[in-house]
């Protein structure tokens, strides 16, 4: 498999970022800005936050969208700014930098996430020169999750073969499953190791550099 492999595609969140950040941002930055700005306490706003979080619920795009969420709360603060107040919670795993800077000089890398782009960009920002292109279920599809369909967009948008692909996910259906389904390999990334280490299966980036390089 090694030899075919041209291009790297990366899930982000429990993948290269602890998923902290990203639900601290929705449970508490932006119900602190809210509190802020209407004067409430900050109990009362993530509790009205996150009852409307649940109106819209997570089989609505929307309800991925930072800016659906500012523009419905009136903030006047941007979501960009929010990720910003709170970029000191942002948590690269360890093994991330250690992996990704050896493979970017061999391989092209792409992310390839159920994020929004403005969380993405913002938690790459580091390290955006590592990565060729960035795909987003909610921001390039309006796909409220990953699909076998969005695969194969990946695949369409890079002129590349699926089976030079190589997807590392730590969802088992979403990252392994379905991105093999649409002829991508792939690797599940078993970081809570509930898994027997398998041949498709690997606890940390450190493990996939090495089975790359
Ligand atoms: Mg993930």
């Amino acid at each position: 498999m090694k030899s075919s492999i041209r291009i790297l595609s990366f899930d982000l969140v429990g993948t290269l970022i602890h998923p902290e950040y990203v639900d601290s941002f929705w449970e508490e930055e932006i119900p602190k800005q809210l509190a802020r700005e209407r004067g409430i306490s900050f109990e009362k706003a993530r509790e009205y936050a996150l009852a409307e979080y649940q109106k819209i619920g997570d089989n609505d795009v929307r309800w991925y969208l930072p800016a659906f969420w500012t523009k419905k709360f009136g903030l006047l603060t941007s979501p960009i700014t929010i990720l910003e107040t709170s970029a000191n919670k942002m948590c690269y795993y360890p093994d991330t930098l250690e992996a990704l800077a050896p493979l970017h000089d061999r391989y092209q890398m792409i992310i390839a996430s159920g994020a929004p782009i403005e969380i993405i960009e913002f938690v790459i920002r580091p390290i955006a020169s590592y990565f060729h292109r960035i795909f987003s279920t909610v921001s390039s599809l309006g796909y409220v999750k990953k699909t076998e369909d969005f695969y194969s967009h990946i695949c369409r948008e890079l002129g590349s073969k699926c089976e030079s692909i190589l997807h590392i996910g730590d969802d088992k259906i979403l990252d392994f499953e379905l991105s093999r389904r649409a002829g991508f390999n792939s690797y599940y990334l078993d970081r809570k190791c509930d898994d027997p280490l398998g041949y498709d299966t690997i606890r940390n980036l450190v493990e996939l550099r090495n089975k790359l390089l």
